[in-house]
């Protein structure tokens, strides 16, 4: 008998999940390492999933909770900006510990399929959870949620009927007022890249322009700091992801609470193109070791009860109907969506980034 030599668990120490609320902001959290390196796992190690995340929300841990208590398989989170991941995806390439890649953009989805990173994955639960538009035409990638971005506004200063479009936050109604986070945010890249998509590339730098134009100061902050600014009177309409102000409302700072309180959500462009809608995703890694239960966690974050959480948890949209819609969902009523593929995000993010270096947005 071949003597075989003991290897350590397979990424022991380095479940560093969610710990940041709020995505793509934190720096790849990686607490031990150096444990990583270890040789893969013994056929008879415990099962386990690995995630490779630029997706880190409080929900995600209690997810994930969940998951190993239904199924005893363990789940290891490496966090990360998802171009980072993407770059170590390839780096590491057939001896990539990573099962899932997880992420909340559908252009960085794609970008992961175009590079070869993902395999399609055959799951008839999947087809039942996730409706065909929120899934790769090649089942390389499932979306677990959608998220609006949307034209917050002071309660106080301005009134919706104000408020109609994007296009018109660069009229000249809106100068000085306007709040927006820098465009190193994906968030903003792909808002513009929709507008690419849709208005061609003349109008999208024309919007961008404006934008710039009517600023109540230069960029800065996340999401939330744009709400902050406008009960701090710096500005009065933000560009903002709904999500976050379900979580301002939910959060356990009143600060943040009044902030939540103080603000309106408005759905832009109903009677045209749509509000611009993004979609956070996980795919199967082309080299999964665990591809088994990959799909199984798949299965479950689409699930009712795990889509019930994230909508309930951190206020994003449900991707499978069975989710129950917490109250503040329900009071925002349905609304029209843009109606473009999800791919065309990523196609033109370096034409976005390059309209935003060209008109001056920080
Ligand atoms: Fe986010």
């Amino acid at each position: 008998m071949i003597k075989r030599k003991l290897f350590a668990p397979l990424l022991t120490g380095v479940v560093a999940v969610g710990l940041l609320a709020g995505c793509g902001a934190n720096k790849a959290n990686e607490s031990g390492a150096n444990s990583e390196k270890s040789e893969p796992t013994a056929k008879t190690a415990k099962q386990v999933v690995n995630i490779y995340s630029a997706r880190n929300y409080d929900v995600d841990a209690l997810l994930y909770k969940k998951f190993t208590e239904q199924t005893g398989i363990k789940v290891n989170v490496i966090d990360g900006k998802a171009e980072e991941l993407i770059e170590r995806l390839k780096r590491e390439g057939e001896s990539t510990q990573a099962d899932l890649f997880l992420t909340v953009d559908g252009g960085v989805l794609n970008n992961a399929k175009q590079a070869g990173l993902l395999q399609p994955v055959t799951s008839e639960t999947i087809n039942q959870n996730v409706p065909k538009k929120f899934r790769d035409p090649d089942n390389e990638w499932t979306g677990l949620s959608t998220r609006a971005r949307v034209i917050v506004y002071s309660k106080e200063r301005v009134k919706p009927e104000q408020l109609s479009t994007y296009e018109d936050l660069t009229s000249p109604a809106w100068k000085g007022k306007v709040l927006v986070r820098p465009s190193s945010s994906l968030y903003n890249q792909s808002l513009l890249s929709s507008f690419v998509e849709l208005n061609g590339e003349e109008k999208a730098e024309e919007w961008s322009k404006g934008l710039v134009a009517n600023l109540a100061r230069t960029p800065e902050g996340n999401d939330r700091d744009q709400a902050k600014a406008i009960v701090a009177g710096v500005g009065d309409v933000a560009l903002m992801n709904t999500y976050y102000v379900g979580l301002l409302l939910n959060s356990d700072d009143p600060e943040e609470v009044k902030v939540g309180q103080s603000i309106g959500v408005f759905f832009p462009n109903q009677d045209t193109s749509g509000t611009h809608v993004n979609i956070s995703g996980a795919g199967v890694t082309k080299h999964s070791k665990n591809k088994e239960n990959a799909v199984k966690l798949i299965e479950f974050l689409t699930g009712a009860e795990a889509q019930t959480m994230v909508t309930n948890e951190n206020f994003e949209f449900p991707v499978n109907a069975k989710a129950e819609l917490p109250e503040l969902l329900k009071s925002w009523g349905t609304f029209k969506a843009q109606q473009i593929d999800f791919n065309k995000l990523g196609a033109h993010n370096a034409k976005a980034i390059e309209i935003m270096n060209k008109t001056g947005w920080k």
